[in-house]
């Protein structure tokens, strides 16, 4: 970028200098008597040394330019230096928020620009392992929020001033309209770190007060999960491998926006490469791509070119994969195609916006799939939720209040002991550090098939599925409440 402007730069003093040239020269030779040997002898020596001059000034000038565009100029597609001091290597998420938060209120002054304040978020969100940073005009002024392990974290007030040239320059960056602020606006833009580069979408909204915007971090600091690192129980983990060997058929996960469905996508297909190797021909459509797989063909969805999850799906079709993940079957059409490809020779990776797993199979009779073609391409729906992992330095044994008995009875479970939180200097007075996933698995089995192709209903599919082995939800949450994983609380929040 730099390099460009400064070439730019260059060749239009090189143009002035032809110009001036082609204004100066006409003259020399130019109508009129011609000019006497001595007069024409001159205008020789002037018609050789008047470019020459022009030339070196020209240079001098271009030398001057770039030379004082050096110092304080910043490379944008270079990595930057840090603008927040550095943490200590082994503070907690909580504990890495705070000074961040701190760090953060102290570099954002009233005079900051709008390039530094985005600076100095997305750093500040990089560094605590923020999932978006929201930043959401009020009446004065605005408020900017980051989204660590799932809960909404403030950090930053700012006045009406700086809410504006942050909005400014989010939408230069992006290549946004930058005159609209009446319409929803999406975009996106790779923002250089000292330590690699973040790449942000970003979606403005009008609101009553301006326009409020989010934007989702993606590409730093995560690695690719695998299928250990998602929290399954030991059987749930040999059931999904399970799973993963079936040539074709649909694989359903399900679960509220945020609670790790695309994860478990990625640990499958990272597991599916491990075992498949160069037999793994995998190909995605996704909204967004949330991590960058190695070996995986991924595409974004892109309305603005027509490019949605079913034409996405169709032309990955044409490229012969045999493990597919389409980011989300929400219409019919996408269903159609998605089922057709798993009765012939395709896995396929989904998720599916439902209550429970069983509720998966309604979604999808909803959508129009035959109920007999349902049963016999689907292997499995998963309902997944994200709990809250108790501090383990101050976590604390707990009997169950009589409220929270009452609700386990309600769910035919028991229990006496659990844990719960306290909060300490680890976690930064919150009790919990991190987050797990919990699982409820609904594996097909034959008897389940006959079910869904003759009466369809989901709470009849869920009792069968129960006595075929499948846990549900609560009952898993309230397994690792009772380990000590998580509190109670939390489980009847995800699950209860
Ligand atoms: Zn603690």
């Amino acid at each position: 970028m730099e390099t460009l402007s400064r070439a730019l730069l260059a060749l239009s003093l090189m143009a002035i200098g032809v110009i001036v040239m082609a204004l100066v020269l006409p003259d020399v030779g130019g109508v009129g008597p011609p000019p006497s040997p001595d007069a024409a002898i001159a205008t020789v020596t002037t018609a050789a040394t008047q470019p020459l001059v022009l030339l070196a000034l020209v240079l001098a000038a271009i030398l001057v330019m770039v030379s004082a565009a050096t110092p304080g100029s910043r490379p944008m597609s270079a990595a930057i230096s840090p603008r927040l001091p550095p943490l200590p290597a082994n503070a907690s998420t909580p504990a890495r928020l705070a000074l961040t938060r701190e760090a953060i209120t102290r570099a954002v002054t009233p005079t900051t620009s709008g390039e530094q304040v985005l600076d100095v978020l997305i750093e500040g969100a990089a560094r605590c392992g923020a999932s978006d940073v929201h930043v959401q005009p009020s009446g004065e002024g605005g408020q900017v929020t980051f989204r660590v392990d799932g809960q909404l974290e403030p950090v930053l007030e700012v006045s009406h001033v700086t809410l504006q040239s942050l909005t400014n320059r989010l939408k230069v960056v992006a290549k946004l309209v930058h005159y609209k602020s009446d319409a929803p606006q999406d975009g996106g833009f790779s923002h250089p770190m000292s330590d690699g580069q973040v790449d942000v979408r970003l979606s403005l909204l009008p609101t009553q007060h301006g326009e409020k915007a989010v934007l989702r971090l993606t590409g730093l600091g995560r690695k690719v999960p695998t299928l250990d690192d998602l929290g399954l129980t030991r059987t749930e983990h040999e059931q999904l491998e399970r799973l993963l060997q079936k040539p074709q058929g649909l694989l359903f996960f399900t679960g509220p926006t945020g609670s790790g469905k695309t994860t478990s996508i990625y640990g499958a297909l990272q597991h599916l490469r491990a075992v498949r190797g160069g037999n793994a021909q995998i190909a995605s459509i996704e909204d967004p791509i949330e991590l960058t797989l190695p070996h995986a063909a991924q595409t974004q969805v892109n309305r603005s070119t027509g490019l949605d999850f079913a034409s996405g799906l169709r032309a990955i079709l044409r490229q012969d994969p045999n493990i597919i993940v389409v980011g989300e079957i929400r219409d019919a059409e996408t269903a159609g195609i998605a089922v057709q490809a798993g009765l012939t020779g395709h896995l396929i990776l989904t998720t599916v916006h439902a209550d429970s797993a069983a509720g998966v199979f309604n979604r999808l009779l909803e959508m129009g799939v035959e109920p007999a073609i349902l049963a016999s391409v689907s292997l499995a729906a998963i309902s997944q939720r994200l709990v809250r992992k108790l501090c383990l330095y101050c976590r604390a044994s707990h009997v169950p209040t009589e409220e929270q008995s009452k609700r386990l009875l309600a769910a035919g479970l028991t229990g006496r002991a659990f844990f719960t939180s306290k909060g300490c200097e680890q976690c930064g007075g919150a009790g919990y550090i991190g987050r797990v996933a919990i699982f409820e698995v609904l594996e097909m089995s034959m008897a389940l098939r006959e079910k869904l192709s003759a009466t369809p209903n989901t709470q009849s599919l869920m009792e069968l599925a129960v006595k075929n082995g499948t846990v549900p939800l609560l009952t898993a949450a309230v397994a690792r409440a009772a380990e000590g994983i998580t509190t109670l609380d939390e489980a009847f929040r995800v699950a209860g």
